[in-house]
């Protein structure tokens, strides 16, 4: 492998995790030291101290709120050490899809180093066990136009920033993450326009593909459900040399004009591909011959994307690529073979300094007077909130989410991601989460893959209109159910919230029936529409898994767009 030494980086690794303890300790040292001189840290009067005691007993747990009036400043274009010592140079916008606004968190050249070492540790674990040829990838990767703030910083997602870096760049090409598509195309300024011409230059490049990516499952589904309808077109692109009209930008136009040039033979091999297919079952083995695996984040909210993608993927792995946020990487995936329901993450315990909320004890759970432990003192199967203190000026900052301890590599934890710490539907003693959401959802799609139908995308909300207040569950779905099957699917959602709070909450009426709403098709789509036009690109795209009434956009598109209601008579 030209540029990497596997064996190299898994060494290196393991050195790095043998006493993650000490290697936690020297981190805290140098963000303290590097950024000793920082507003924020002054004030908390640490007087250099560096040690872990001295830190927690100084420093407050925060979330973004608290350090907003920070980062503004700095986006403003203060150019004193406010939260780093080195000035900040770049800004990222965090996605915003689950609290409906976009946050703003630092980024600097550390959180780029940081990025490159986990892209390189999780691919020298995956290439062990999955070696790649030589050849391309097909990456369904999108970059906004980054923005300016106020101050003249950059503000773009956290993959336009590393998109942008031509550190990241070569770093890249040393791991094989050459991307089959221009630049053009990655930076054009049309989704749809740029998802069409990935597909076409996978298809171009269809014998060299080594593996399929995006950031998130949930871009390769749509991709591929969008080939389902456009595959004619783009073999016709194929065969007469030419770009569909449907792509109008100038800059990808004359990008992928260097790439086409008329073949007949090709399109007529895709096309006899897509035609033997059933149902587009094994698509992309069918279409990328010497792919080896599909990678992305498939965990957490991405699950819900598994079985379509399974579908696509046929025979090929699938492989869950590494957890980390707009705010700073956390760990990677050394266990490429585990599927992703039960794909880990090793924490690199030189790129942060992490602490974990013990989730098991009733009093914590409520969020009171939360008692952090150090990384090496998490207990496998519990569960933590995640807190983390970056090179990029974030100092024991609650990311908001659940993981659970799912074994150690050598020192360091191997963490389950489990979902987002805030409740979602909670009306009064309930308490359910994204996951049980998740686990509802799935339980109600079982009825509906009897009759061959699909759950597309789903979403909630609580409804207080009525008395008592109710959940209300969104589905998109594809074909036409029976009435009576949507009935069942409507009292098996109700029945399979199975948090005790919920269960007696609903037998004493004290929470309304479960009403269940089918969306027309399409909505899903409008809402991603809506996110894009916020400036959120499709790559950082997750679903809001529930619409809170600050999120008043979202709740319209839903709640415009319902078909079909239903109220459980499951209690
Ligand atoms: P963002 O706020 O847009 O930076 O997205 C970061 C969030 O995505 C994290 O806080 C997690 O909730 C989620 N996430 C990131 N990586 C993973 C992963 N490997 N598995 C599950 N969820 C993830």
């Amino acid at each position: 492998m030209e540029g990497i030494n596997t064996d190299e980086v898994i060494e290196e690794f393991e050195a790095l995790t043998k006493d993650a303890g000490m290697v936690q300790r020297e981190t805290l040292e140098r963000i303290l030291e590097e950024n000793g001189s920082a507003e924020y840290l002054q004030n908390l009067g640490l007087n250099g101290r560096t040690d872990p005691e001295s830190f927690k007993s100084c420093v407050p747990l925060v979330t973004h709120k608290d350090l907003e009036a920070y980062i503004y400043r700095i986006a403003d274009g203060d150019p004193s050490p406010i939260l780093t010592g080195k000035p900040i140079p770049n800004m990222s916008l965090s996605s915003g899809t689950t609290q409906g606004r976009r946050k703003l968190v630092p980024f600097n050249d550390e959180l780029m180093e940081n990025t490159l070492q986990i892209y390189r540790t999780s691919f020298a674990f995956r290439n062990r066990e999955f070696p790649l040829e030589k050849g391309k990838s097909l990456q369904f990767v999108y970059s906004s136009t980054p923005g300016k703030t106020k101050g003249g910083l950059g503000a773009g997602t956290a993959t336009t920033n590393l998109f942008r870096n031509s550190k990241y760049k070569n770093g890249m090409k040393a791991i094989q993450f050459q991307c089959c598509s221009p630049d053009e195309v990655i930076f054009g300024p049309d989704f749809h326009q740029s998802l069409y011409c990935h597909l076409l230059c996978g298809l171009l490049f269809r014998e060299e593909i080594q593996f399929v990516f995006s950031t998130f499952a949930h871009s390769i589904v749509l991709a591929f459900r969008t080939f389902e309808q456009v595959w004619q077109e783009l073999c016709d692109d194929i065969r007469d040399g030419e770009l569909s009209s449907r792509v109008t930008a100038p800059s990808v136009r004359m990008a992928m004009s260097k790439l086409l040039k008329p073949s007949p033979e090709l399109a007529d091999l895709i096309y006899k591909k897509c035609s033997g297919l059933s149902n587009w079952y094994g698509l992309i083995p069918e279409l990328f011959p010497n792919a080896k695996y599909i990678y992305g984040i498939m965990t957490g909210s991405m699950e819900p994307y598994l079985k379509k993608l399974r579908h696509y993927a046929g025979e090929l792995p699938l492989m869950s690529a590494d957890y980390g946020t707009s705010e700073g990487w956390i760990a990677a995936n050394v266990n490429p073979k585990l599927p992703p329901e039960l794909a880990t993450f090793a924490v690199l315990p030189n790129i942060g300094y992490f602490e974990f909320i013990p989730l098991n004890n009733d009093a914590e759970r409520l969020y009171m007077d939360p008692k952090p432990v150090g990384l090496t003192e998490v207990k496998i199967g519990e569960d933590y909130e995640i807190i983390v203190t970056t090179f990029a000026g974030l100092y024991r900052y609650r990311l908001g989410d659940v993981v659970r301890v799912a074994g150690f590599h050598n020192s360091t934890p191997e963490l389950k991601f489990v979902c987002r710490r805030n409740l979602i539907l909670s009306i009064n003693i309930d308490k359910n989460t994204e996951k049980d959401l998740q686990l509802s959802v799935e339980e109600a799609g079982k009825l509906l893959a009897e009759e061959k139908l699909e759950i597309i995308d789903f979403s909630s909300l609580v409804d207080l209109s009525t008395d008592p207040g109710h959940y209300v569950i969104f589905l998109e779905i594809t074909g036409e159910p029976s009435e009576e099957v949507l009935k069942e699917c409507c009292d098996c959602l109700d029945r399979s919230f199975v948090d005790a709070g919920y269960v007696s909450s609903r037998k004493v009426k004290a929470i309304g029936p479960l009403e269940l709403r089918v969306v027309w098709r399409g909505t899903f789509q409008k809402i991603l529409e809506h996110y894009l036009g916020l400036g959120t690109v499709v790559s950082q795209f997750k679903t809001p898994r529930c619409v809170g009434p600050m999120n008043s956009k979202v709740q319209q598109i839903l709640c415009n767009n319902v078909a079909k209601t239903y109220f459980s008579t499951a209690f």
